[in-house]
C-alpha cells in the first residue's frame, strides 16, 4: 500500500511554507499596497510587469486540465523541467541516507539534481535495445529509494519504454515514486500516463513546453501527479517560480493547441525524410527507431563525422561516449533546409578523409 507520508522527508509534512501576499489577499480589486511593488509601471519601454505574477499559475491550469485530461490539483508548473526534478528528490531524499534509480542512458539531469543534492544513485543499464531491464530494476529497489525515474520516449535513444515494464514497476515500487519524463510524448505513438494518475498514487509524470510547443526560451515544465504530491511541491516551491510574461504567452500557446499538432506533423514527416536520407549514407551504420523529434544514429566513426560537422557549422550531440551509445551522435530534427543542410554536409564527407578533412579546415 501507498502512503505519500512514508515517502516524504518528515520535516517536509510539518513545514510552514512562505506565504506571499499574494497568497493572503486573492481579489482583483483595490489598492495594492501590499507588495512593496512600484505602482508607477515597469523600467522597460513597453508592458506592464510591476506586479508579481499569480503563484498558483490558475489561468493556465484551468486551461491545460481539459487538455491533459486531470484535474487542475493534479497540475504543478515549474520553471523548465529541471524544478520538479529537483523539488522531487528535495521533498524526499534524505541526504546521505536515501537514493534513486535511474536507468542509463537517459537524461541528465535525473544524477545532476541527485549529485546535487548528495543523494546515492542506483544505476540500472537499460537493455541494449533501450528497454527498462525489468528484473535488475525489481531487484536493485530497496527501501531507501525514493524514485524511479523512466523517460519515454527516452532522451537519448528516442524510443518508448514498454508500457508493461512501466506497469509492473507501478505495481512493485509502493515505497517510490515512479516518475515516467514524458518530455517527447508529443511525437509519440502512444497517449500519456497522465490517464493513469488517479489508479497509482505513486505515478508522477513530467511533460515540458520546451519541445513540442516550441516554448524552450520560456522555461515551463509540467508535472502531473496525486493532489497530494501537488500540495507538498506547491508548499516548498519558490513562491513566484513562474514570471507573468511566461504565464501570459503560455496561454496564448494553449489557446493554439492546433498550431502545436501542425509543427508536430511537420517534424514527424521531416523525422522520416531525415532517416530514409541518412540510410543511404554509407557510413551510418544504424538509426534506432525514434518516436522523438531526435534520431540516435550510430556512425562508423562518430568522431571524425561530428568533428567534420562542426568544422561545417552543423551542430549535433556527440553521445558516443554514453554507456550503449557507442560511436553515435544525436541529431534534432530541423527544418526540411536544415535537415538537406545536414545531409549535403555529411554526403561532401564521404569523398574525403574525414579526418583530414578536419584537420585541414580547423587550420585554415
Ligand atoms: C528536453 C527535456 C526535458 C525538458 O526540460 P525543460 O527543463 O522543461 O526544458 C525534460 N526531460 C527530458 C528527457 C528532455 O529531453
Amino acid at each position: 500500500m501507498f502512503t505519500l507520508n512514508t515517502i516524504l522527508r518528515p520535516h517536509i509534512l510539518t513545514i510552514t511554507p512562505y506565504s506571499s501576499a499574494r497568497d493572503e489577499y486573492t481579489g482583483k480589486e483595490g489598492v495594492f499596497l501590499d507588495a512593496n511593488e512600484n505602482p508607477l509601471g515597469s523600467a522597460t519601454p513597453q508592458g506592464d510587469y510591476n506586479r508579481y505574477p499569480d503563484p498558483h499559475q490558475w489561468a493556465i491550469k484551468q486551461k491545460l486540465a481539459p487538455i491533459k485530461g486531470v484535474r487542475p490539483s493534479q497540475i504543478f508548473l515549474g520553471n523548465g523541467s529541471d524544478e520538479p526534478i529537483d523539488l522531487l528528490v528535495r521533498a524526499t531524499c534524505t541526504p546521505g541516507t536515501d537514493s534513486i534509480l535511474i536507468m542509463p542512458p537517459t537524461y541528465g539531469m535525473y544524477e545532476v539534481s541527485a549529485n546535487i543534492n548528495d543523494v546515492e544513485l542506483i544505476k540500472v543499464p537499460l537493455t541494449p535495445d533501450f528497454q527498462v531491464d525489468l528484473d535488475a530494476v525489481i531487484g536493485s529497489i530497496t527501501p531507501k529509494t525514493k524514485l524511479i525515474w523512466l523517460c519515454s520516449p527516452n532522451n537519448p535513444s528516442g524510443n518508448l519504454l514498454q508500457a508493461d515494464a512501466i506497469r509492473t514497476i507501478l505495481d512493485i515500487a509502493d515505497h517510490s515514486l515512479v516518475i515516467v519524463d514524458e518530455a517527447y510524448i508529443d511525437f509519440a505513438s502512444t497517449p500519456s500516463w497522465t490517464s493513469e494518475l488517479d489508479r497509482y498514487p505513486n505515478l508522477v509524470v513530467l511533460q515540458t513546453f520546451s519541445k513540442a510547443w516550441g516554448l524552450a526560451a520560456l522555461r515551463l515544465g509540467m508535472c502531473f501527479a496525486s493532489e497530494e504530491l501537488i500540495g507538498v511541491m506547491n508548499k516548498i516551491k519558490p513562491p513566484y517560480n513562474i514570471s507573468a510574461p511566461t504565464q501570459a504567452l503560455a496561454l496564448e500557446a494553449l489557446s493554439r493547441e492546433a498550431e502545436k499538432d501542425n509543427m508536430v506533423t511537420k517534424i514527424l514527416a521531416e523525422r522520416a525524410v531525415l532517416a530514409e536520407n541518412l540510410r543511404s549514407l554509407p557510413f551510418v551504420e544504424v538509426i534506432h527507431p525514434s518516436d522523438a523529434n531526435f534520431l540516435l544514429v550510430q556512425f562508423d566513426d562518430a568522431k571524425a563525422t561530428f568533428d567534420y560537422l562542426i568544422n561545417q557549422q552543423v551542430i549535433v550531440r556527440d553521445r558516443s561516449k554514453v554507456k550503449l551509445c557507442d560511436g553515435c551522435l544525436r541529431i534534432s530534427v530541423g527544418t526540411a533546409a536544415e535537415n538537406e543542410r545536414l545531409i549535403e554536409t555529411l554526403r561532401h564527407m564521404t569523398t574525403e578523409d574525414p579526418a583530414t578533412q578536419s584537420t585541414l579546415v580547423s587550420n585554415s
